[in-house]
């Protein structure tokens, strides 16, 4: 187990437009000040989605709880359409055999809950579009973040 003393910086950020919140005061809002549709949570700066990445929340039974407008256009789908689905109906690691993709991911993604990983995805079924992820735990309430980079 890492020592949590040592553990990244948290970083708070929107889950819906990927916002820094401005002031201190914005900081400590459940709903983000910016955009007024995320909620706030935090995760580690090394995690913490950079200006202009996508990325995708989802909980500790690997559902999608939210996802950036970015991840809506990557992924072709509309917030309320996604959320409660499991991530797998969204993302496979880009070099799986066909039909382990999901199993591979889903213990990543666990792993990822006691230190991040970074993994190659494509959204499922596209051959064509590959992303660089950055997957770690995030919260309240517990999940895990996916941040999408392109390669
Ligand atoms: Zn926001």
């Amino acid at each position: 187990m890492p020592d949590p003393v040592e553990a990244a910086p948290q970083i708070r950020f929107c889950g819906h437009c990927g916002q820094t919140p401005p002031t201190a005061l914005a900081a400590r809002s459940r709903v983000c000040s910016l955009c007024g549709l995320g909620v706030v949570i935090s995760a580690g700066e090394d995690l913490a989605p950079r200006k202009g990445e996508s990325f995708i929340i989802i909980d500790r039974q690997l559902k999608l709880c939210g996802l950036s407008r970015g991840a809506e256009r990557v992924l072709e789908v509309d917030e309320p359409n996604a959320v409660h689905r499991h991530i797998c109906d969204f993302l496979e690691p880009a070099d799986a055999e066909a039909g382990q993709g999901d199993e591979l991911l889903q213990g990543i993604i666990t792993a990822s809950f006691t230190a991040p990983r970074t993994l190659v995805v494509r959204p499922a079924g596209e051959y064509g579009v590959r992303f660089a992820a950055r997957v770690g735990a995030c919260g309240p309430p517990a999940g895990a973040l996916i941040v999408l980079s392109t390669v």
